[in-house]
């Protein structure tokens, strides 16, 4: 994938409605994540990546979100598990037409 000279930032990160969260990057690029992706990709030791193939309704569903300072982004699931992802692991799981390879097509809408 493309690499960028200048590191990533977050300009807004919000939820949206219960199964998403929403982020508009510094580049301008708007990514929107399904809680279920996440959690399956949760890069901790304990989930290395790949979680369990069936997640319980409380593993895909947030208790918190918050920012980690410019670099990262902490998720505390309603399970009790931790999940910190830095923005280039967020950014590489946007799944927008931009990312997974028509950069033909711009990002349209808000
Ligand atoms: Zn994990
Ligand atoms: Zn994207």
């Amino acid at each position: 994938m493309p690499q960028t000279s200048h590191p990533l930032q977050i300009r807004d990160l919000n939820e949206v409605g219960r199964y998403a969260i929403g982020m508009h990057w510094s580049d301008g690029h708007e990514s929107i994540l399904p809680l279920d992706s996440l959690r399956r990709h949760c890069p901790c030791l304990a989930c290395g990546g790949e979680a369990a193939q069936q997640l319980a309704e409380d593993s895909r569903r947030l208790h918190q979100l918050i920012r980690l300072g410019e670099a990262a982004v902490f998720l505390n699931w309603r399970d009790g598990h931790e999940t910190i992802y830095t923005l280039a692991q967020l950014r590489a799981l946007c799944r927008c037409a931009y990312c997974v390879g028509e950069p033909d097509k711009p990002i349209t809408g808000a």
